[in-house]
């Protein structure tokens, strides 16, 4: 069997947990300390804060940016529930802007026409969630200048991008951002488990965030209301949450990033062999842009259903019978029946419309072998026992 994507743990990995497991640390240790420094300083930016889920992140990055009720988060409907969920955990109001018809991220042409009408009904939003869809980076300059004239916050949703970079720079150095997001769920470009982190070059933002992951509790004194009672003394300053990670995911997650080159170029290998054996193959290829080196979490094609003369539903099939679990990243969010019923169009959304009923993920992770490439192309146009006669 060949899922769509897949962990790599190395015996390094598993050594490095196992001596947090002997130590005595298993949370709220030196590994978590660890892991955020090393991310902050690959990422180029000036704070990490690792927490339990990418989910989590999402969450304390809104309320950090002042998310509320009353308030309007847009994000692409091209991604997992989390990146709209996130605004909804806040009281806030959700929007989608449809997507660009070859990156398949945000349109920044559909971004702007609708901060046009926002403007003239006061319905701004307070928060942009770009995504960085497949590990590659949107328009983020653009994005950036439109939040300056419309007065927005952007929180890039890079859940599928550590490793990537954007003209030239990494992703995660928030030059064109507030807050970015990773994830690191087992599919993802590495892993802890479970596990999130926020980045921001924002003292202000930094320290909220770190409250928010341990229940809105300080122990720096110039954060606190009164003068402290004692050595003993922390101050809870808000509501926040038990979001920790934990050091036995934080070790995982530290050895794992050593390797993050290794398994970010592992990927442009798979992807330029997905290039070069689907080129005259009736699919479109996932379009790279000049400015953007995508870490390749997920690998799309579009299906040319009419010279395939099957449907997306018997090609998924096809595929799934003979041992290789496609997938399709992602049904549109405002489909899903939580999000329906609060009045999203399907018509507003074409680009996205016209994608979802063509697109496909196929498998796309370090460990996959070049027979298993060249069945996964061969699958594609030819049945698992079908013979050809001569
Ligand atoms: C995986 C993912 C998330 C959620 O990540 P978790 O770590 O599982 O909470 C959010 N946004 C996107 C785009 C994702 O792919």
């Amino acid at each position: 069997m060949i899922p769509y994507g897949r962990q790599d743990i190395s015996q390094a990995d598993i050594d490095r947990v196992v001596e947090v497991l002997k130590g005595d640390f298993l949370t709220q240790g030196p590994m978590v300390p660890k892991f955020e420094a090393a991310v902050a300083a690959g990422s180029q930016v000036n704070h990490a804060v690792a927490v339990n889920s990418a989910t989590s992140a999402l969450h304390i990055a809104c309320l950090a940016l002042g998310v509320g009720p009353g308030d309007y988060v847009w994000t692409s409907p091209n991604s997992f529930v989390a990146s709209s969920n996130c605004a909804l955990y806040c009281g806030a109001k959700v929007d989608f802007v449809d997507i660009d018809k070859d990156t398949y991220n945000i349109s920044v042409e559909a971004l702007e026409f609708k901060l046009i009408q926002a403007e003239k009904q006061g319905t701004l939003p307070k928060v942009v969630i770009p995504v960085h869809f497949a590990g590659q980076a949107p328009e983020m300059d653009k994005i950036h200048i439109l939040s300056k004239k419309y007065g927005f916050k952007i929180i890039e949703d890079a859940s599928h991008a550590i490793g990537a970079s954007y003209k030239g720079k990494p992703v995660g150095n928030c030059e064109y951002s507030d807050i970015t997001i990773f994830s690191f769920h087992p599919v993802k470009i590495i892993t802890t488990g479970e596990g999130g982190m926020a980045l921001t070059n924002d003292e202000k933002i930094y320290a909220t965030l770190y409250r928010l992951r341990s229940h809105g509790i300080t122990r720096d004194v110039n954060q606190m209301v009164n003068l402290p009672h004692g050595p003993w003394y922390y101050e809870q300053i808000e509501l926040g949450f038990n979001y920790r990670m934990t050091d036995i995911q934080a070790a995982l997650g530290y050895s794992q990033y050593q390797r993050l080159n290794e398994f970010v170029s592992k990927r442009h290998q798979i992807a330029n062999t997905y290039f070069e054996l689907f080129k005259n193959k009736p699919v479109i290829l996932p379009k790279q842009m000049p400015d953007s080196y995508s870490s390749f979490h997920l690998f799309v094609l579009q299906l040319k259903l009419e010279e395939l003369e099957s449907s997306q539903t018997q090609i998924f099939e096809r595929f799934r019978n003979s041992g290789i679990l496609v997938n399709l990243h992602y049904i549109p969010i405002y489909r899903q029946p939580y999000y329906s019923k609060m009045g999203f169009k399907i018509e507003d959304f074409p680009n996205m419309e016209e994608y979802y009923s063509r697109a496909l993920s196929i498998p796309m992770y370090p460990g996959l072998t070049n027979d298993q490439l060249k069945e996964i192309v061969l699958r594609l146009t030819t049945p698992i026992g079908h013979q050809t006669l001569f």
